[in-house]
């Protein structure tokens, strides 16, 4: 495809065009990836764009659309392409009576994206059930297993390399069906308020702080114990301390309910996103002494 907006591939719907898109399909996938490569062409992937900040300029190189997303169900688990929705996924596992994914229900984007940062709610990683993943590395296509994936709160080896995640395959845990269905429609009820299906946001922009980690150890004695959750300090309540809810720059906002959200009204930048961003880590630097580490990508 050519010609693109960034805004139509991205859930924050910001950012300038792109001359090509590539629709990776399983077949076609390594032989692009490669001829990229082969040429030094910069290329970006792209899963759902829900965890993504497009620069208005655009990007000079080809976007990457991971395209293929077939979902099967296996007697121990479930083996899943990179492109599949994470919701998808999650419905498949309910309803096969698999545990380990009801409450990522409504979590957005695709399987691919999720390993990529590790997605993470209600106490529940997407990596947990995994058993290996199916990666292009640059050069072949191979498998690697779980434990050389370096996993962590929202990271994972796949932000220091260059690898495209192909596929997956989660080896899972028995649950009772009918809970698991409730869980995830619970979860999903608590979702459409926080997030409205019509939002232009990116999800939350900053990651939480673990409390084991050094910055977590420099800010836990400022912290009432009450606001540490799951063992992190959320970045929210650090964010709303320093007045960000409702703070502003052209057309992009800090939600008044989540300090650690962004919405964008329709018409916003991401320059206007970048302001706001340099501006609360300031605030939060000068006040805490910490910086803080952007859960969103930069697709520039
Ligand atoms: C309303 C809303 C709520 C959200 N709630 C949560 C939440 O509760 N928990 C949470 O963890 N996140 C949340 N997010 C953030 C986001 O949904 C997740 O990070 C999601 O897993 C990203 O998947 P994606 O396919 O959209 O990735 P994209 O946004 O397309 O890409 C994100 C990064 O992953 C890389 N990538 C994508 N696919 C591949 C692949 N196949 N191979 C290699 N790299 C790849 C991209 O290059 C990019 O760097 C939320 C976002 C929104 C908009």
């Amino acid at each position: 495809m050519k010609n693109i907006k960034l805004k139509n591939l991205t859930s924050f719907r910001l950012g300038g065009g792109a001359r090509v898109m590539y629709c990776l399909e399983e077949k076609n996938a390594p032989l692009i990836l490669k001829n990229l490569i082969k040429k030094k062409i910069n290329y970006f992937v792209v899963g759902g764009g829900t965890n993504i900040i497009a620069s208005d300029k655009g990007f000079e190189g080809v976007i990457v659309k991971i395209s293929f997303n077939k979902i099967q169900v296996l007697k121990s688990g479930i083996l899943c392409d990179a492109g599949a929705p994470l919701m998808k996924l999650v419905n498949e596992a309910n309803r096969s009576g698999f545990a380990g994914f009801e409450t990522l229900a409504g979590i957005p984007g695709t399987v691919g994206g999720a390993l990529f940062g590790n997605a993470g709610a209600y106490g529940k990683e997407v990596s947990e059930g995994l058993s290996k993943i199916k990666i292009f590395d640059g050069s072949r296509v191979r498998w690697i297993a779980k434990n050389k994936c370096a996993f962590a709160y929202r990271d994972s080896i796949f932000k220091k390399r260059p690898w495209v995640i192909l596929q997956a395959l989660f080896k899972l845990k028995r649950g009772d069906k009918k809970n698991l269905i409730k869980k995830s429609k619970e979860i999903i009820c608590i979702r459409n308020k926080k997030y409205p299906p019509d939002l232009k946001c990116a999800g939350s922009i900053f990651k939480n702080i673990p409390v084991k980690s050094s910055m977590g150890q420099k800010l836990i004695k400022k912290m009432p114990p009450e606001k540490i959750i799951g063992g992190k300090i959320p970045v929210g309540f650090l964010l709303e301390t320093v007045g960000a809810k409702g703070m502003r720059v052209g057309e992009i906002r800090v939600s008044e309910d989540h300090a650690n959200l962004l919405i964008n009204n329709g018409r916003g930048k991401a320059d206007e996103v970048k302001t706001i961003i340099n501006n609360l880590k300031l605030k939060i630097k000068r006040k805490y002494g910490v910086v803080l580490e952007e859960e969103v990508r930069y697709l520039e």
